[in-house]
């Protein structure tokens, strides 16, 4: 059988932890915990719904939330529609005006465009040199009329980090909702909604080691009566978000989410030193180049632009599993929109690959990629610097 290649694409999705896997299975067959949540009237039904709130104060204790705060959904894609077509929704009136960003995740950027069709104005923040969507920014763009500013906590492409705070303050000021979407974030920075200035958070399991196909959405006080449900049909989820309820999927988020919680200061130590090893062996690779900020930063997921040469980027993609510019995105093809919001042209953003690193990373795979990725360089010619 063909040697796997190494992984290093964790921001496009995780392998299911072991741990996570145990729980999800016990929820589905006939001795195991397959009720309905919604069959309060036996127990299996209890027991399932047992299963589910204890599930949803596992995710919530991981970022400050009460868990009657969290809403269960289909993942980061379905909260982030949610959030921006519900909040949008909700205000009633036609018209006004919304926040985002040229560097947020398509579910969000085609959400906004959606909004747009339906008469929202929508401003595209540019980022930073650093990839970054600062206050100053932010506070410039707020109108009269701006109700939802929808920005990334961490950038799935650049693993830069945001100043979520600064911002908040900002949104808060002018009395309109902020939407964060944490699904990159989760487990890899400290969030903590109890102190946030932020309304509404957007969560996915696969992103941290749980199953694909389920996602949460934070609502804070101040979005309670502001957000209008997309999925109707039998009022689940206080009326949010109708559907019954994935047991077996929640169950895995919620430990997924608790096991990041545990191992946090464990993993934040190692994939630091994991980032640095293979950063130090790269940086004698002549021209290469980190894109987002250097220092406000998570150390999982680095992009790196080669020099120009005969860097190729499709060979190394037997031995290496990254991502040419994000797993969101090679669908289409496009050259990544979060480069090009960079400064970089289509030529200099084929040349760059997003890897990232993760719970199952060694200090093995890090030196092998490093000298697959030097091999590939070597064949460049000279005249590089
Ligand atoms: C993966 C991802 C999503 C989509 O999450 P799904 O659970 O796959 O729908 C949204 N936003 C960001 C930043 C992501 O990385």
């Amino acid at each position: 059988m063909n040697k796997r290649p190494l992984y290093f694409d964790y921001a496009a999705t995780t392998p299911v932890d072991e741990r996570v896997i145990k729980v999800m299975v016990e929820c589905l067959g006939f001795t195991g915990n397959f009720g309905n949540p919604a069959s309060s009237s036996h127990a299996f039904g209890q027991q399932a719904r047992q299963t589910v709130e204890h599930a949803r104060r596992q995710v919530a204790n991981l970022v400050g939330a009460e868990a009657d705060q969290i809403v269960w959904t289909s993942g980061a894609t379905e909260s982030n529609n949610l959030a921006l077509k519900g909040v949008a929704q909700a205000r009633g009136v036609a018209g006004g005006h919304v926040i985002t960003s040229q560097i947020e995740h398509k579910a969000v950027l085609d959400t906004a465009r959606q909004l747009q069709d339906a008469g929202v104005a929508v401003t595209y923040l540019v980022p930073d040199a650093d990839g970054l969507i600062t206050a100053q920014a932010v506070s410039e763009a707020m109108r009269e009329d701006t109700f939802l500013v929808s920005l990334m906590l961490v950038n799935n492409e650049l693993g830069t980090v945001n100043d979520i705070a600064a911002i908040g303050d900002i949104v808060r000021a002018r009395d309109a909702l902020f939407h964060v979407d944490a699904a990159q974030g989760a487990g890899k920075v400290v969030i903590d909604l109890a102190q946030l200035p932020v309304d509404v958070m957007s969560f996915s399991a696969h992103k941290i080691y749980g199953p694909k196909g389920i996602g949460a959405l934070y609502v804070g006080p101040r979005a309670q009566q502001r957000l209008h449900a997309q999925i109707h049909g039998g009022g689940h989820e206080g009326g949010l978000r109708s559907g019954t309820l994935a047991t077996h999927q929640i169950a895995a988020m919620g430990v997924a989410f608790e096991l990041a919680a545990q191992l946090f200061e464990d993993e934040k130590v190692i994939v630091a030193g994991l980032h640095e090893r293979l950063l130090e062996q790269l940086s004698s690779i002549p021209g290469v180049r980190l894109n987002g900020s250097p220092s406000q930063r998570i150390p999982h997921t680095l992009s790196l632009t080669f020099a120009e040469g005969e860097f190729n980027s499709a060979a190394l993609s037997h031995s290496i599993a990254f991502s040419a510019t994000s797993a969101c995105n090679s669908a289409s093809n496009a050259p990544s929109h979060v480069l090009l919001a960079l400064g970089h042209d289509t030529h200099s953003a084929s040349r760059t690959i997003r890897l990232s690193l993760g719970r199952f990373t060694t200090a093995q795979d890090i030196d092998q990629a490093a000298d697959l990725i030097k091999a590939a360089c070597t064949s460049a010619p000279a005249f590089w610097q």
